[in-house]
């Protein structure tokens, strides 16, 4: 991955707004999951759903999604 890329998901990282969630659980604290809009869906969890707070990140304004719960439906290009 070029180094500019791994910036960008970087920065995407700390913007992502999951750990607000209600979905978001200790499972995923753990391991600091996140972004799964475009790393795909939590490899290690499960969960009940309560709520996707995706519509109104700023990432998903940035990138333009349109999809939500990819932390269980896997990511905007994997649920096309
Ligand atoms: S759209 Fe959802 S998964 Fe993607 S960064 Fe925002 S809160 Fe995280
Ligand atoms: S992908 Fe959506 S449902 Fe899953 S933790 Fe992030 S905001 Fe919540």
């Amino acid at each position: 991955m070029p180094e500019d890329t791994s910036a960008i998901i970087a920065q995407y990282r700390v913007t992502c707004i999951c750990p607000t969630c209600p979905t978001y659980n200790e499972c995923m604290r753990a391991d600091d999951q996140r972004l799964f809009c475009v790393q795909g869906r939590s490899p290690t969890c499960t969960f009940d759903k309560k709520g996707c707070l995706c519509p109104t990140c700023p990432v998903a304004r940035a990138l333009q999604l349109k999809k939500s719960y990819y932390c269980i439906r896997g990511s905007e290009q994997e649920q096309k």
